[in-house]
C-alpha cells in the first residue's frame, strides 16, 4: 500500500482532468472518479446535436488519457456524498474512497428555474444523451413532416431554441444550416428550408456577455441565415408541441416540433453537498464559494473548481464565468497548491485568471471572437474558432478526425452523423455493485 497522500478528484471534465494531469509529477496517488468513462468536450456538443459530428469525435476515454500517468487511477462511479470530516467520498453502489486531499469538479447541469417539468419536453445541452436526444427530435420532426406531407400540421417544422447565449446562438445557427443547406433537396413531400427556427432571448441582445458590436454582428448573421430572433421575449410556458411566449405583456402561443433549452445552468448537486457540509451558503447559480486558492473556507484540504464554484477575484464584483479555461486554470493552480504542500514548500502566489477571450460560431463560416483585446467577426473569426477548438480538443486522433469531418462537411454541405436512433432518450447509469463499504483507494 502506498503511503503517498491520496488525492481524490471527483469529475473528469475540464477541471478534474486538468487537475489530474497537473499532478502527474507530484508525490501523490490520484484517483479520478466520474460517472462516465470518458471526458466530454462540451463546446462541440451542438455539432453532435445537429449531426455534424459523432459523440465519439468529441469524447475520449479517461483511461486512455491517463494511461501513461502512473500515479493516476480512474474509477467509473456515481458520487453521492462527500464526507469532509471523515475525509471520505461515498459512491452510489455503497463503496467509498478515503482522501487526504479532495478536488471536486462536478460541473453544472441544465436548469429550468421554477419549472423542472419543462426538461421533459425541452432538452438542455450538457451531455451526450442530451445531444442525441436533440438530434433525434430535430431529425424526427423532418421525417414526420415528410410522411405527413402538405398541408403541414401547425408547427410541424418549427424549432424553438430558448436562450441567446453562445450555446443558443450556435445551436440555432446549426439547425438553420441543417435545414437550409444540408437537407435541401433530400425530401420529396416537403422542403426542409420551410423549417422555422426561433431563437428566444429574454435580454435586449444575443451574446449578452460579449461586446455590443459582436452581439450586433451575431444578430445580423443569424437573421441572414433565416433564424427568427426574438429579443426581450420571455418563455412563459413549455408544453409538448407548443410554447407560450410573452413580449411587452402580450402572450403568443407558438406551435412547435422541438424546443431546445439553452437558457440556464445550475451547479451540480455536489456543490450543495459541499456547501452544506462546510456550513457555507451558495450563490444564485447554486455554486459553492471557494477561497482564492480554490479551497473551501475552513477546509484547507478540500478544493472545488470549475462550474460548481463561485470565485470572485480580488477587486472584482462578479464571480469568474463558467468557462472551460476558468475550470482548467484553477484546477492547475489547485494541483500546484497540493503539490507544494505535500513537498513541504510555501504556497504559490494567489490564483489569477488569464482571460484569453470568448468566441461563438454562427452557422457556416461565420463567428464572433473577442481575444487579446481584438474583436473579430465573420470568416476570420470562424477560422480562429476552428483553430482554437481543434487545439483544445483532447487527443491527436480526435483532432485529426474532427478536422477531416469539418473539411468534408464544409465542402459537401453534408452532416453525415444524422442518425435517428430510438434509444436517444435513455440515460445510461454507472455500473452498480452490491459490495457496501468496500474502500476503493488503496
Ligand atoms: C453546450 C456547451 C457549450 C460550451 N461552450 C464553451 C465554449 O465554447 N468555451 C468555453 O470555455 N466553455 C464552454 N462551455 C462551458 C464549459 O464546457 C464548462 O465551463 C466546463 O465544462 C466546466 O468544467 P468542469 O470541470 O467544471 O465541469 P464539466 O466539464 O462539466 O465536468 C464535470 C464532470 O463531473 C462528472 N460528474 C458530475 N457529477 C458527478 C457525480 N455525482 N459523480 C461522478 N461524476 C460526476 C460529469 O460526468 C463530468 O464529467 C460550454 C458548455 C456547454 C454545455
Amino acid at each position: 500500500m502506498s503511503l503517498r497522500p491520496r488525492v481524490v478528484i471527483v469529475g473528469g471534465g475540464f477541471g478534474g482532468l486538468a487537475a489530474a494531469q497537473a499532478l502527474a509529477d507530484e508525490p501523490v496517488e490520484v484517483l479520478l472518479v466520474d460517472r462516465n468513462n470518458f471526458h466530454l468536450f462540451q463546446p462541440l456538443l451542438y455539432q453532435v446535436a445537429t449531426g455534424g459530428l459523432s459523440p465519439a469525435n468529441i469524447s475520449m476515454p479517461l483511461r486512455t488519457i491517463l494511461k501513461k500517468q502512473r500515479n493516476a487511477r480512474v474509477l467509473m462511479a456515481e458520487v453521492t456524498d462527500l464526507n469532509l470530516l471523515d475525509r471520505r467520498v461515498e459512491f452510489a453502489d455503497g463503496r467509498h474512497a478515503d482522501f487526504d486531499y479532495l478536488i471536486a469538479a462536478t460541473g453544472a447541469s441544465s436548469f429550468f428555474f421554477k419549472n423542472p417539468e419543462w426538461e421533459l419536453v425541452a432538452p438542455g445541452l450538457k451531455t451526450v444523451e442530451d445531444a442525441r436526444r436533440i438530434r433525434f427530435e430535430v431529425l424526427s420532426a423532418f421525417e414526420k413532416a415528410e410522411a405527413h406531407g402538405h398541408p403541414l400540421a401547425p408547427g410541424a417544422l418549427t424549432m424553438v431554441v430558448v436562450g441567446g447565449g453562445p450555446t443558443g446562438v450556435e445551436m440555432a445557427g446549426a439547425i438553420a444550416e441543417l435545414a437550409r443547406l444540408t437537407m435541401r433537396g433530400e425530401f420529396r413531400s416537403i422542403h426542409s428550408e420551410e423549417a422555422r427556427i426561433l431563437l428566444i432571448e429574454n435580454g435586449p441582445r444575443v451574446l449578452g456577455s460579449f461586446d455590443p458590436a459582436s452581439s450586433a454582428h451575431a444578430l445580423a448573421s443569424l437573421r441572414q441565415i433565416g433564424v427568427e430572433v426574438r429579443l426581450e421575449t420571455m418563455v412563459r410556458e413549455v408544453h409538448s408541441g407548443r410554447v407560450v411566449l410573452e413580449l411587452g405583456g402580450v402572450q403568443e402561443d407558438v406551435p412547435c416540433a422541438v424546443v431546445v433549452w439553452a437558457a440556464g445552468v445550475r451547479a451540480s448537486r455536489l456543490a450543495q453537498v459541499l456547501a452544506e457540509k462546510a456550513g457555507l451558503g451558495m450563490d444564485r447559480g447554486g455554486r459553492v464559494p471557494v477561497m482564492p486558492d480554490g479551497s473551501l473556507p475552513g477546509f484547507p484540504e478540500v478544493f472545488a473548481v470549475g462550474d460548481m464554484t463561485s470565485l470572485i477575484p480580488e477587486g472584482a464584483t462578479r464571480p469568474l464565468p463558467g468557462l472551460a479555461p476558468v475550470a482548467q486554470q484553477l484546477a492547475r493552480h489547485v494541483a500546484g497548491v497540493i503539490g507544494r504542500r505535500v513537498r513541504g514548500e510555501a504556497s504559490p502566489p494567489a490564483f489569477a485568471y488569464v482571460d484569453r477571450g470568448n468566441m461563438a460560431t454562427i452557422g457556416r463560416a461565420s463567428a464572433v471572437a473577442e481575444t487579446y483585446g481584438m474583436k473579430l467577426s465573420g470568416f476570420l473569426a470562424w477560422l480562429a474558432w476552428l483553430f482554437i477548438h481543434l487545439v483544445l480538443l483532447i487527443g491527436f486522433q480526435n483532432r485529426l478526425l474532427v478536422l477531416l469531418q469539418w473539411a468534408i462537411n464544409f465542402l459537401t454541405f453534408n452532416r453525415a452523423a444524422r442518425l435517428i436512433n430510438a434509444t436517444a432518450t435513455q440515460t445510461p447509469q454507472a455500473p452498480q455493485t452490491t459490495q457496501p463499504g468496500v474502500p476503493v483507494h488503496g
